[in-house]
């Protein structure tokens, strides 16, 4: 268990996180237990189109910035979404095509309100922080300087819900990616923002010590509660006392869902292109959308 030393003297074991692995323990311990502790693994679902959609962007923006600045043209970074794109999740090459239209798109957009010359200090940038019971580790999309010098990290996001300051501000992963880039680059980092490529808003929130403090706080509370459940998963006790069904909407985006009855029962399945960006489609639940595409590592 978390914060119980073998010995008097002896360094507390240290719970190695990342936001999202804090995030689905937060949201359903099943699915914790599905995601990270059951081997073999149980099957996942389809592939998700908006989860392609948002691999393929994030990727392409991180080659443009890999490209020499008199190379970053906003068509390049449309090209690169093309590239890279993936079929994964579309209901056919039609539904395919056309969402890779409005990606490419809403980069080429984006791109054009960003200046080439201008170079991030890190891409796809992995960062961690230590704190009294976590190792915190994470993978910003982007991390800028601001012209005082001071670190901005930027999260993109491509689902339909336009994010808000609140957003920015109420964001675990954005936080610890925050705490994690002063720790590992030595510079104050304090904003965080969120940049939405389909409709190009930029949501920003400034923290002080006492929000950053607030979230590494939440997050050691959900560490220690993961921590303890790792340990009883190890024991042996695997069953819902320790990891208990949160059924909610979430579940129809839960890849797991055909292993669960409570979270089939208490929502409606999606197709694997029911998510995409488009106005009569259903919003996806957040965690699948977002922070698995900031905090895991991708091709
Ligand atoms: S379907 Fe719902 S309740 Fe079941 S594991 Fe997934 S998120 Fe949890």
């Amino acid at each position: 268990m978390l914060g119980q030393g073998l010995f008097d003297g002896m360094p507390e074991r240290l719970y190695a996180c990342t936001p999202t692995r804090l995030a689905t323990w937060r949201d359903c311990p099943r699915r914790y237990r599905f995601t990270y502790l059951d081997r073999p693994q149980p099957p996942k679902g389809p592939p998700w189109a908006h989860t392609s959609i948002g691999a393929a962007t994030h990727v392409a923006l991180a080659q443009w910035f890999a490209l020499p600045s008199r190379a970053r043209t906003p068509q390049r970074g449309a090209d690169l979404v093309r590239r890279n794109w993936l079929r994964d999740g579309f209901r056919d090459d039609d539904q395919s095509r056309a969402a890779r239209g409005r990606a490419a798109g809403w980069v080429e957009e984006y791109l054009a309100k960003v200046d080439p010359a201008r170079e991030p200090v890190g891409v796809e940038k992995a960062v961690s922080a230590q704190t009294a019971t976590l190792v915190l580790s994470g993978r910003a999309d982007r991390i800028d300087a601001a012209d005082d010098g001071s670190l901005v990290v930027v999260d993109y996001k491509t689902g339909r819900h336009v994010p808000t300051a609140d957003d920015a501000a109420s964001s675990l992963a954005l936080a610890v990616y925050a705490v994690g880039a002063r720790r590992t680059m030595r510079r104050p980092c304090t904003r965080v923002e969120l940049h939405h490529l389909p409709t190009g808003t930029v949501a920003v929130a400034e923290h002080t010590r006492a929000s950053l403090d607030a979230h590494v706080a939440t997050a050691e509370a959900l560490g220690a509660g993961a921590a303890g459940a790792d340990d009883a998963f190890a024991a042996g006790r695997t069953g819902d006392d320790v990891f208990p069904p949160a059924p909610g909407r979430h579940c129809s985006w839960c890849d797991y869902r055909r292993h669960c009855p409570q979270g089939r029962e208490a929502a409606p399945p999606m197709q694997p292109w029911s998510g995409l960006a488009v106005p009569d489609a259903p919003e996806p639940d957040e965690t699948d959308e977002t922070e698995t595409q900031s905090d895991e590592v991708r091709p």
